[in-house]
């Protein structure tokens, strides 16, 4: 079978990790057990199937098996006691799990509450409960289906009208309590596995997408946002989105924008934002399978600035964290200065008047949209007068702080 969908992977830095915890919910034969797989493969998450774990727990003969075992002959559920321990072992188990996939947990309304507080113990939560809906005649057939061959004694007629009128009355609820906290997402189980897969696919990537750790970096030319922002991308496995760049990589393609920017380049006008932000947006469509985006040069005006928000949210991201590096004026014209008689000299920073240029530029133009965030409470600001690798600490360190915050 040929799936389509994006292949994301996790943040994952330090001792921080944003977890995706997903529950597969549906009456019993919706096809959870048969969506599991694919989710636990691609996303490495820990599979915890309460069911599973009370038949492992029966065939080992433990007391606890033997408690469950004549509820479950019956279709009836298993006391909330007993699950929350199984349920408690399998996560403490798993310290540095990716996340978890819960099927055929939470099944009671008590049961909800049980995860919240597991997720709240995690610093974590449950970003979706995803509800495989199906009729109750089709889900008879179905397990009457499996029961041909699962050996599974709870796969017969009479059981499975009892697990549905369990299902009814105690299962069902469930729902309002994810419907009131916004993470109920229904899906038609009806459908075909592929499809079923392919819908389950792009739920999960909308959380993914969601978990993306998005940094945008100011400071003065010369405050070294350019350096640190690759050092910092390099770290946390972010893709560098440094307008620049991307603005001499066009020409350097001889693309027909390429062309349009070498003119304008050449009558020493700026580049207009009819240019530069499909190109930001087109970077952010088509890079696959990012941890997320570090911006460098924009945005650049208040005007960049309402455009970045609008592209970030028309694609369901959000900026994570700005960082503002602070250099006194006078050490960053003796940088620039400096870097100017280097091979790392920029053209921009040939005389002194183009250095006062962007200076004024940046102080007129730029400071105006830190202030703008500065007063969302996005802002940290850190003191660049340091060499590199100090420098670079502190800014790794209030990325992972912010994030942590912000779980
Ligand atoms: P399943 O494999 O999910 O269909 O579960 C088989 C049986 O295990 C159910 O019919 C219940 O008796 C019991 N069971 C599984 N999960 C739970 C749960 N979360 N709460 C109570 N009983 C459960």
């Amino acid at each position: 079978m040929n799936f389509s969908y994006r292949h994301t992977k996790f943040i994952s830095f330090d001792k921080f990790s944003a977890m995706l915890n997903i529950a597969l919910f549906g009456p019993p034969g919706a096809g959870k057990g048969t969506q599991s797989q694919f989710l636990i493969d691609e996303y490495k998450l820990i599979y915890i199937s309460t069911g599973d774990l009370l038949r492992k727990e029966i065939k080992a003969g433990s007391k606890l098996g033997a408690e469950a075992k004549s509820i479950i002959e019956q279709g009836g559920l298993v006391s909330d006691e007993i699950i929350v321990q199984i349920i408690e072992k399998t996560i403490t188990d798993h310290p540095d799990a990716n996340g978890f996939l819960f099927d055929g947990f939470p099944r009671t309304y008590i049961q909800s509450y049980i995860l919240e507080g597991l997720m709240i113990q995690l610093h974590t939560k449950l970003n979706c409960l995803i509800s495989i809906e199906v009729p109750e005649e089709k889900s008879v057939r179905r397990l009457l289906e499996r029961g041909q061959s699962s050996g599974r004694s709870d796969d017969n007629d009479t059981v499975i009208r009892n697990r549905l009128r369990e299902y009814r009355e105690k299962t069902l609820p469930v729902l309002n309590f994810f419907k009131e906290r916004g993470s109920y997402v229904p899906l038609d189980g009806t459908k075909s596995i592929p499809e079923v897969h392919n819908c389950i696919a792009q739920i999960v990537e909308n959380e993914l997408s969601k978990n993306l750790l998005n940094i945008v970096m100011f400071g003065y030319p010369g405050s070294g946002r350019g350096s640190q922002g690759l050092a910092v991308a390099k770290h946390f496995g972010l893709e560098f989105v440094a307008t620049g760049k991307m603005l001499d990589e066009e020409v350097r393609k001889g693309t027909e924008i390429g062309k349009r920017i070498e003119q304008i380049y050449n009558s020493g006008g700026l580049v207009p934002d009819e240019i530069v932000v499909p190109l930001i947006e087109a970077k952010i469509v088509n890079s696959k399978g990012v941890k997320g985006f570090i911006f460098k040069g924009f945005p650049r005006t208040l005007v960049q600035s309402y455009i970045l928000d609008g592209i970030l949210k028309k694609h369901h991201f959000s900026i994570s964290k700005i960082i503002d590096i602070e250099v006194d004026t006078l050490e960053i014209i003796r940088r620039l200065d400096k870097r100017s008689k280097t091979d790392k000299g920029m053209p921009y920073d040939s005389s002194t008047e183009k250095i006062v240029k962007r200076l004024e530029e940046h102080r007129k133009k730029t400071i105006p949209v830190i202030e703008k965030y500065k007063k969302g409470h996005q802002v940290t600001v850190i003191d660049g007068e340091a060499d590199f690798d100090t420098v670079f600490e502190r800014i790794k360190n209030a990325i992972v702080t912010g994030v942590k915050n912000l779980r």
